[in-house]
């Protein structure tokens, strides 16, 4: 069975979508993802050894490798010249996926979704769809196995966006739910944020910069969770 959060992941790939699923390890998303759509297409990247193996034997057993291309290799490069107009980029930190991105950014060309699941440092993503043209649609956050996760769908516009730091930090979409799940991740890192302040305090020579965009960015938490303490 299909993880929810991949599941929910999967949601958010158009029918009859030609996809790739960057970094997709056993290649469970894809094959889930062609077996409910008989008109999807997809590629299944992958960077290691042993997940590319792992999803070239899933894909053969589930007889789907007329659909489902499975390639070795580097983040976006494994996309060539087929129309792919959805990626996905799921399961690893938000400064590895937006350096994916940045690396690959030529094999976007016909891309007009992008559907990323960052397990930390989600607004680096947020800047980085900003400048590049691709417009926050949706996004999700969920809890699975105790982790906390989120999911941002962005699609290509041709107009110039921007996001407020604030939106940037929370997710406009997540900001304006204030979901219960939401409010635990942020009391997660309104308690990290004051450790950090704490630490930086302490320091011979401060960074007064730094530490002032933490201080920035804990009162926004507090204000978030309406906590005044
Ligand atoms: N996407 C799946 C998921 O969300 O369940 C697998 C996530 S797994 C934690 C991350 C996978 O990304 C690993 O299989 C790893 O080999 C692969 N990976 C890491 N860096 C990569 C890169 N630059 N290009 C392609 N794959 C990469």
């Amino acid at each position: 069975n299909l993880s929810e959060r991949l599941t929910l992941v999967s949601s958010f790939i158009a029918s009859g979508a030609y996809f790739a699923d960057i970094g997709s390890d056993h290649a469970y998303l894809p094959i889930y993802v062609c077996q409910k759509d008989l008109t999807a297409k997809g590629i299944a990247g992958e960077l290691n050894q042993g997940p590319y193996e792992a999803a070239l034997t899933h894909v053969a057993g589930n007889q789907l490798t007329d659909r489902i291309s499975v390639r070795k290799g580097n983040g976006l490069s494994v996309i060539e010249e087929e129309p792919v107009d959805t990626v996905v980029i799921c399961g690893m930190g938000g400064g590895l996926i937006k350096t994916i991105l940045d690396e690959g950014e030529k094999h976007l060309k016909n891309v007009t979704r992008l559907v990323l699941q960052p397990n930390i440092d989600s607004h680096y993503l947020r800047a980085w769809l900003v400048s590049h043209h691709y417009e926050l649609v949706s996004e999700e956050i969920l809890k699975e196995d105790g982790h906390i996760y989120e999911i941002l769908v962005a699609d290509k516009v041709a107009e110039d966006i921007s996001l407020t730091d604030k939106a940037q930090l929370f997710g406009p979409f997540l900001l304006k739910q204030s979901s219960d799940i939401f409010k635990e991740k942020w009391q997660r890192e309104k308690l990290n944020i004051e450790r950090v302040i704490k630490e930086m305090s302490k320091a011979k020579v401060i960074n007064q910069e730094k530490l002032q965009s933490f201080q920035t960015q804990l009162a926004w938490i507090k204000e978030v969770l309406k906590d005044d303490d």
